[in-house]
């Protein structure tokens, strides 16, 4: 069937799938293209560009609705900075048109390269979550297209508005959405590298040196020996105030176009690569363009193709901050326990502000992300253990890099999922809905 038809079906060709390709059912997609493209029958659930690691934009069960055609701009007020766009563009589509006029995304995630349904419906943070809170708290509004054909108009404040934002796209099909931008006066930041001896280096200097600035992230080497745990360096930043080029995101120049036949990443290429990455000496203090701080890993496109075949599963959990030293370390014995030393580690401090949605996971504690090659039953019994200390320490895991939580760990981490059930679709769901309701959804 030809691009751009209304309503194709699309053949599963990879494009229907998760960022780790674990798990990876067969999808059948449609796409829509105009916003009033009638909606497949059935059980049905919107797909943004499949930046979410496990079954969150799943739907094995039924059809995919792919989003991207509706990727146009509604209206930008520049004065005022507020953008209201169809919600299959890209953040990086947005970036293009925003940055150049003196406004930025006050929020954004790992990758530029998400829908901003997809932000919106996995309530995404940053690395200024502790400043800024999550992205919902900068939607001001937004359209919802139920499966019965109503549409509502949601507003920040409203519950149908709270049920969506972090809802997992199963309210219904968000169609556009209006948010408030931040003015920037340049796209230069000021960016500071601590480096990090080992956990208490982190947590010491959250507490101390780093509370001047608005975004941080810390970065782990998991092939650290036992004594020097959470090694790594943190990344601080904040806006450059003098005034400067307002730059779009640069293109992607590099790609790695093919899957390699063989996994690239093992315990001797995280090695090197954390020789080379992590341990490259960099300067204390540098002015640095937003692009090279916000998103390091999207100047490379499909890097995920060096995984070769081996399929990849993250993990992110939020603990408690009190607490937060020894569960943190906790959590990376577990981590290294489990066989293949975990590629790309993060660790955030998160803000306290109070959720922007119902089921959204940001909230106050200190967040980790790690990730794996997925070796089967060992992969799982890895993660189970993590979630495990996540549970009994009063943690969460987040939906959008999950692919195993249980559901007795999503009702106590999502206590309002009751409550959500008044605002869910009853002809949308996903592989994710599906797991951690136990199959009654
Ligand atoms: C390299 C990398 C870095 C990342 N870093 C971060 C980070 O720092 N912080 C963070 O929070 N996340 C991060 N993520 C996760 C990513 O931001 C989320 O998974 C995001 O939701 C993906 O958006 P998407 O458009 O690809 O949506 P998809 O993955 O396709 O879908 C995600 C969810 O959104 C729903 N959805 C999509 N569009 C719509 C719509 N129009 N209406 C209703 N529901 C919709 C889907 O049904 C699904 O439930 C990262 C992912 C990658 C690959």
């Amino acid at each position: 069937m030809e691009e751009g038809t209304r309503n194709e079906v699309a053949r599963n060709e990879g494009r229907y799938g998760n960022w780790g390709r674990f798990p990876n059912p067969p999808q059948r997609a449609v796409r829509l293209n105009w916003p009033d493209d009638e909606l497949p029958k059935g059980k049905i659930l919107a797909f943004g560009n499949g930046r979410s690691q496990g079954d969150v934009c799943l739907n094995s069960q039924g059809v995919l609705v792919d989003m991207r055609g509706l990727n146009r701009l509604v209206k930008f007020d520049r004065s005022k900075g507020l953008l209201t766009a169809e919600a299959g563009i890209t953040l990086d589509e947005i970036l293009r048109v925003v940055v150049p006029t003196g406004w930025m995304l006050p929020v954004v995630p790992g990758t530029r390269f998400v829908t901003l349904g997809g932000a919106i419906a996995n309530d995404v943070h940053g690395k200024n979550h502790h400043r800024a809170g999550s992205f919902g708290h900068h939607v001001t509004a937004l359209t919802l297209r139920r499966s019965d054909g109503t549409v509502k108009v949601c507003k920040a404040g409203d519950a149908w508005f709270a049920a969506t934002v972090g809802g997992l796209g199963l309210t219904g099909i968000i169609a556009q959405a209006t948010v408030q931008l931040m003015p920037v006066l340049s796209g230069l930041m000021q960016r500071r590298i601590v480096p990090l001896r080992g956990l208490e280096d982190f947590f010491s200097t959250m507490e101390g040196p780093a509370q001047g600035w608005d975004y941080s992230v810390a970065w782990l080497d998991m092939t650290a020996p036992e004594k020097e745990l959470g090694r790594g360096y943190l990344e601080l930043a904040r806006w450059d105030e003098m005034g400067g080029p307002l730059n779009p995101p640069p293109p992607v120049r590099l790609q790695v176009p093919v899957r390699l036949p063989f996994s690239a990443v093992n315990a001797l290429t995280t090695r090197v690569f954390n020789e080379l990455w992590l341990r490259r000496p960099r300067a204390a203090y540098a002015q640095v363009d937003y692009s090279s701080f916000f998103w390091p890993l999207d100047g490379v496109g499909h890097w995920t193709n060096l995984y070769g075949p081996v399929p990849f599963v993250q993990c992110q959990v939020v603990v408690p901050q009190a607490g937060a030293p020894r569960l943190v370390a906790q959590i990376l014995r577990l981590a290294r326990a489990g066989g293949e030393p975990s590629f790309l580690n993060t660790l955030k401090m998160m803000g306290g502000m109070a959720p922007a949605g119902m089921l959204s996971f940001p909230r106050e504690g200190v967040a980790l992300a790690l990730d794996f090659p997925y070796k089967g039953e060992r992969t799982l019994a890895m993660l189970r253990a993590i979630e495990d200390v996540a549970m009994a320490n009063g943690g969460a895991i987040y939906p959008a890099k999950d692919a195993c939580m249980r559901p007795e760990s999503f009702a106590q981490a999502y206590p309002a999922w009751k409550d959500f059930l008044k605002y869910k679709d009853d002809n949308m769901t996903s592989d994710f809905w599906q797991r951690v309701m136990g199959g009654k959804a």
